[in-house]
């Protein structure tokens, strides 16, 4: 065996032991934790060092700095047992320019394996990092994916060892791949270690926002929950029967009310159970949806239900702080039983009271006549004279007081029948007026009817109420009218005929007009200051039932204060 091929075995044994000691470091590698990292590192180059018969092993990292390409010693590991590690403090750093290595750096950086003999180094490359007893070096790049991390230098007190063979070189090679690719991981493993701390730190302060948006949503929740429960303690302790219903007429809330004034047990009361009471006599279903639609309230009285008066009232219920839309209706059942039973009692009351008063009246008048048929001496004395005309005044009064009493009670208790003819207006008119000319001429009034072209107008109605309706209307303006007279118009208009009365009288205000054909009503002083000595204040009340009752109506058609007014009678043409 030559020398040469000697010098060839003991290489590729190098080699061997190398491509060994590199899979031993690939292993170490892979299971160091940063905890463990450093020490194996050493230990790699420590099985390196021995499998490669070198006396020094070490790392030298770079650091890119603004004064440029740095570099420093990080691991080492020395045959006589020494090792070390540094971190890259400044004190030990240094560029690779100061210190002469530019050209090592170039090398390297490209990829380049170094192998020199010390005796063949400059002066500068000899004076960082390298061994006093260091014969021969050899360095090896190291690059963390495409980026130049520094190189592992192998020191050999040996000379000649720095020659090495391409099998040599590419173990080597493999040896600071394996060392990038390490590093490589490592750093990804901080890096999401690093991500995976941020991952958790984000997902914790998630956590807290959406813990305490939950708190807050809680909290909002039990605000509304009290705010429902005070709604619903409300809704239940009213003593009108509450509905709501969305927009469809779907019940979504009632109360205990309802039962009772429906004398049902629903548990839940539904559309189809209030259309099944009610619906025979009010479409409940129909008006929710009429009160949506409209956006108005609407009220329907005079529910004769069971034993029972009703009256229903529909609210919708509108979104006013946003753009008004209708979310809704309220129902409320009023039960007017008592109020009707009340109502229907005093009307009656009044009617037969009125009746019966009639009777002691007619007797009043009749003795009074009597008395001055039998004692002639009344009349003759002054004294007795004034009271017997009084006590005829008076009754005539009360007995046309009670008379319009009766008339009303009637009218509204829906007693009075009318029986309708066909009749000439103007004929009509004529003759009330004839009849009345006396009073109208006392205070020198004018008195004039304007005919209409042609012949008369016919008109349906109950000869006697139609009498009574012209007598009041006619009698108010002579009664309110002190210079000027009185004139009266029959006219025909759309399917209607009107007898209009005008006067030039004080007129009415338009706060009073309001008044007008109201019984009860006090709106202005002046309605009810009246001359009660000749009239009860019922006359344009009845007029206005007595018309109504005919198919027809009354009204004011025009009045001025201190000018004078017109009233209108409107009949349906005959
Ligand atoms: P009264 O018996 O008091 O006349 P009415 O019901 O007939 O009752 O009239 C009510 C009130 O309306 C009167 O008191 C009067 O103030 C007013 N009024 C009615 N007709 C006229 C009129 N032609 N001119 C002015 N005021 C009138």
């Amino acid at each position: 065996m030559s020398t040469g091929s000697l010098a060839d075995f003991e290489r590729l044994m190098r080699r061997a032991a190398i491509m060994d000691a590199l899979s031993l470091a690939a292993e170490f590698f892979l299971n160091a934790s940063p905890e463990t990292w450093e020490k194996n590192v050493l230990m790699v180059l420590e099985r390196i060092g021995e499998a490669r018969g070198s006396d020094r092993v070490y790392a030298c990292k770079n650091k890119e700095t603004p004064e440029g390409k740095q570099v420093f010693l990080k691991y080492e590991w020395k045959k006589t047992g020494e090792r070390q590690v540094n971190d890259g403090e400044k004190s030990k750093l240094q560029s690779y320019a100061d210190l002469g290595l530019a050209e090592w750096a170039q090398l390297l950086s490209t990829g380049e394996v170094i192998s020199r003999g010390v005796k063949s180094l400059r002066a500068e490359e000899k004076c960082w990092n390298v061994s006093e007893t260091a014969q021969s070096l050899v360095l090896v790049p190291v690059f963390v994916g495409a980026e130049w991390w520094g190189y592992i230098g192998f020191e050999s007190n040996v000379e000649g060892d720095e020659v090495l063979t391409k099998a040599e070189i590419d173990a080597l090679k493999a040896v600071a791949t394996t060392f990038g690719a390490a590093i490589r991981r490592k750093r990804m493993e901080e890096e999401l270690k690093l991500e995976k701390e941020s991952v958790e730190q984000k997902v914790m302060e998630r956590t807290r926002e959406l813990e305490s948006a939950k708190r807050e949503l809680q909290r909002t929740l039990t605000i509304s929950r009290e705010e429902k429960a005070r709604l619903t303690a409300s809704i239940h302790s009213l003593s009108l029967g509450f509905l709501m219903t969305d927009v469809y007429g779907e019940v979504l809330l009632f109360n205990h009310a309802v039962n009772d004034i429906l004398s049902t047990m629903e548990n839940a009361w539904t559309m189809q159970a209030l259309m099944d009471k009610l619906g025979k006599i009010v479409d409940v279903q129909t008006r929710v949806r009429e009160s949506v639609q409209k956006v108005q309230e609407i009220k329907v009285d005079d529910i004769q239900y069971l034993e029972k008066w009703i009256r229903l009232y529909l609210t919708p219920i509108k979104m006013m702080e946003e753009d008004g839309r209708v979310i809704g209706v309220v129902i409320l059942l009023e039960d007017v039983t008592e109020a009707k039973r009340l109502q229907q009692t005093r009307d009656e009351f009044f009617a037969v009271a009125s009746h019966e008063l009639r009777t002691p009246l007619t007797a009043i008048k009749g003795n009074s006549m009597l008395l001055r048929r039998l004692v002639p001496q009344i009349d003759e004395q002054t004294e007795s004279r004034e009271i017997i005309t009084d006590i005829e005044t008076s009754t005539d009064r009360l007995t046309s007081m009670v008379n319009e009493y009766l008339d009303v009670s009637r009218l509204e208790m829906n007693k009075v029948t009318v029986s309708v003819e066909i009749i000439k207006a103007v004929e009509l008119v004529s003759t009330v007026m004839r009849d009345l000319e006396v009073k109208a001429r006392e205070k020198k009034l004018a008195w004039e009817l304007q005919l209409p072209d042609g012949t008369d107008l016919a008109v349906k109605a109950d000869r006697g109420r139609m009498e009574q309706v012209l007598i009041n209307l006619l009698g108010n303006a002579i009664k309110y009218t002190d210079q000027g007279g009185v004139y009266v118009k029959v006219v025909k208009a759309k399917g209607v005929v009107k007898i209009c009365i005008y006067d030039t009288g004080e007129g009415i205000t338009p706060e009073d007009q309001g008044a007008l054909f109201q019984k009860f009503k006090r709106v202005g002083d002046r309605v009810y200051a009246r001359d009660m000595a000749s009239g009860s204040g019922m006359g344009l009340y009845i007029s206005r039932l007595l018309a109504e009752a005919m198919g027809g109506k009354v009204y004011l058609e025009k009045s001025e204060a201190g000018k004078g007014s017109g009233f209108v009678l409107e009949l349906p043409e005959g």
